[in-house]
């Protein structure tokens, strides 16, 4: 579904990514894993045509999306879920799921969507008329991620949904992306939870310092000696 040839990206002199390859099959969920700094929100923000690539290939359907603008990505079937929520504060929870159907045109189509985002979300369907910026932590994530249901993507991509919430919202928030799976959105997860992320990936990959050095899948990568000392805390 999409597949990344190659990929490099620079910021200035800095090489963030350096000749990335890898590949997430249709109704996967694919974890990309690596330290603070490795480029995992680089890799992201290069797919949603966010920032210039400096070489190399990004195919999504079979169409090369390499060139591409967000805006353009956005109608293909790509949305990133970004770091940090990155909600509107001064908008309502309401208008904020709107925001992420203004590329859509068929009105019956985003009602039916934004009924079924607070069926999912029953948090957001108690709270329509709060403002995002007093939503806590775990209903700013399900808020980001509602949002972006709204576009009805075919590829989410998530950047770190875990960050800042408690364990028992963790649980939550993952349960939730494994469900949207299960209805057959695909999924790059981006965490640095990797006990968690690794948990629910069908595949996974490890960057470090701009390039892939492991992959495999889920069960596999939790298992490596490396991979427990590295990351899942010895
Ligand atoms: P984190 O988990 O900390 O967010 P990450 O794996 O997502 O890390 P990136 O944010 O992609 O890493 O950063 C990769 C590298 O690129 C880092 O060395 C970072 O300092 C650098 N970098 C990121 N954004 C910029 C920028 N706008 N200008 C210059 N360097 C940048």
């Amino acid at each position: 579904m999409l597949k990344i040839t190659d990929l490099s990206v620079h910021y200035g002199v800095i090489q963030a990514l350096k000749g990335v390859s890898l590949e997430v099959r249709e109704k996967e969920i694919v974890a990309l894993i690596g330290a603070n700094g490795a480029g995992k929100t680089t890799l992201l923000h290069a797919i949603s045509g966010l920032l210039k690539k400096s070489g190399g290939e990004i195919e999504f359907l079979g169409q090369p999306m390499t060139k591409k603008n967000a805006r353009d990505i956005v109608k293909a079937g790509i949305t990133q879920v970004p770091e940090g929520r990155r909600i509107f504060p001064d908008m309502s929870v309401a208008e904020n799921l709107q925001m992420g159907a203004y590329l859509r045109k068929d009105k019956a189509g985003i009602e039916r969507d934004l009924e079924s985002v607070y069926q999912r979300f029953p948090r957001l369907a108690e709270r329509k008329k709060q403002l995002a910026g007093t939503l806590s932590g775990g209903e700013q994530q399900m808020l980001a991620m509602g949002r972006a249901l709204m576009a009805k993507p075919k590829l989410l991509l998530l950047d770190e949904p875990s960050m800042g919430l408690s364990p028992l919202l963790v649980k939550e928030i993952f349960s939730i992306i494994q469900d949207i799976n299960a209805q057959g959105t695909t999924v790059l997860l981006v965490e640095q939870n990797a006990k968690m992320a690794l948990g629910i990936a069908d595949r996974a990959y490890v960057l470090e310092t701009g390039s892939v050095v492991l992959s495999g899948t889920g069960a596999e990568l939790a298992a490596s000696e490396d991979i427990k000392k590295a990351y899942l805390g010895g």
